[in-house]
């Protein structure tokens, strides 16, 4: 089979990954998401005048002149708390010769145009002197100063961080419409695979991928669906998937999707929906098995959803088995495609790629493939470059120095590079 171009494949995947229809979410669960509606101000942001400092609000022209040899003073006619309505302390406006005693965030009172912070006064008795000349204005937030009636406080497409949840709980929004992230469901395929918490039988080994993928999941914010182990097995793969497709908006697999005579997942997908085998030009993770599964309205119905859209098609991933392999095919598959079925932008799918100095040789052999080695890159203040090197041995077994990774270089087919050479570095954001 021809190796397919990296990027011909991810269009593939991508295309058949659209975004989410737009909902509605309590804004508590907001964080992360793509905003699908514009949000505009319905009121002034802030609400109110009020005061930046703790001091007096005052009438500016009332400390003209005031300094530390010759203080101005003024008559102290009450105090203002944050939370008091304006015309609380004073039913009247503030007079000549008059100061309110004001706390941070309280209303200015009519009549005051300034305040002047406590550090530059001095209290005696319901007299307060004032060390410092304060222009109109000073230290007051006027009403609307950061955001005014009908400003367009949000475009659709935004991601949503915890800056913009505080604006949106500002202008007082306790929902927002965003592209729902979807819930992805997880299972392992392998008659050699034992979960964790079970002693091992001589041939078998512990079924690693379903938590490294899972947890890969968490961390890009997906809510999971733990879908078990399953046997190298056609009935109780189709099974498996048909329970994914039922409860989850998208479903991730590992092996099962190789050459080998036991490699069920592949056939699966060919028959239950529309799925491309692929061998991608790449390593590791050459082998991918993408479908769509129409999901079943009576089977939907019945499993009283922990998905979260209508949506009739539901993507399959079926990544490679070999532990590398399914973590680095997750970075270049799974996490862009639900990224986008998530509402983020094309050029807001995948991790950060930088360009850094290889620290050391990183040899290859020219094979017609992209390769991507796991390594250890980290920012040399002193050069102002990121450096990087292998985290350790490559081979697609060799989970610790993926462990140890914090990123992907990705290494043209060819010779490889030498140190001092550059290369260009997926981010894989932990450290
Ligand atoms: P497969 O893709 O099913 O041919 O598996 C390729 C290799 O990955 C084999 O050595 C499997 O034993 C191993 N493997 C498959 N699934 C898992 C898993 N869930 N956890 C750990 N190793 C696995
Ligand atoms: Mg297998």
């Amino acid at each position: 089979m021809a190796l397919l171009p990296l990027e011909e494949a991810r269009r593939h995947v991508l295309d058949r990954c659209p975004p989410s229809a737009p909902a509605p979410v309590p804004l508590a669960e907001a964080a992360g998401c793509v905003l699908a509606e514009v949000v505009v101000a319905p009121g002034p942001i802030p609400p109110f005048a009020n005061t930046a400092m703790d001091g007096f609000a005052v009438r500016a022209v009332d400390t003209a002149g005031a300094g530390d040899v010759v203080p101005v003073e003024l008559r102290i006619v009450g105090t203002m708390r944050a939370g008091m309505a304006p015309d609380a302390a004073l039913d009247r406006p503030l007079g000549p010769g008059e100061a309110l005693r004001i706390m941070t965030g309280a209303p200015m009172p009519p009549g005051a145009d300034a305040v002047v912070p406590v550090e530059v006064t001095r209290v005696d008795g319901d007299v307060v002197a004032i060390a410092l000349e304060a222009e109109p204005g000073r230290h007051v937030r006027p009403a609307g100063d950061d955001l005014e009636p009908g400003d367009q406080v949000f475009a659709a497409g935004t991601v949503l961080g915890p800056a913009h949840l505080g604006v949106l709980a500002g202008i007082g929004r306790s929902e927002v419409v965003v592209h729902r992230r979807p819930v992805v469901g997880v299972f392992s395929t392998g008659d050699e695979l034992v979960p964790v918490g079970r002693p091992l039988a001589p041939g078998q080994i512990h079924d690693s991928n379903r938590l490294a993928l899972l947890a890969a999941l968490d961390e890009a914010g997906f809510p999971t669906v733990d879908l078990g182990l399953v046997a190298d097995d056609e009935a109780a793969i189709a099974d498996a998937v048909a329970d994914g497709v039922a409860r989850c908006d998208a479903v991730v697999t590992s092996g099962g999707v190789s050459m080998g005579d036991f490699d069920f997942v592949k056939v699966v997908l060919d028959r239950v929906g529309d799925m491309r085998w692929m061998q991608v030009a790449i390593r590791p993770a050459k082998p991918l098995a993408f479908g769509t599964v129409e999901r079943a309205a009576e089977r939907a119905a019945e499993q009283a959803a922990d998905r979260v859209d209508g949506s009739a098609v539901v993507p399959v991933f079926g990544l490679p088995g070999n532990p590398v392999s399914s973590l680095v095919s997750f970075e270049l598959f799974a996490r862009p495609g639900l990224r986008r079925m998530a509402g983020h932008a094309d050029d807001d799918l995948d991790r950060p790629l930088v360009s850094a100095v290889a620290d050391e040789a990183l040899r290859r052999r020219p094979d017609g493939k992209i390769h991507l080695v796991r390594a250890v890159c980290r920012w040399d203040a002193g050069s102002a470059t990121f450096r990087v090197a292998s985290a350790g041995a490559q081979g697609s077994h060799h989970l610790t120095a993926m462990a140890d990774a914090n990123a992907l270089v990705v290494l043209p087919d060819g010779d490889g590079v030498a140190a001092g050479d550059r290369v260009d570095v997926r981010l894989l954001g932990r450290r």
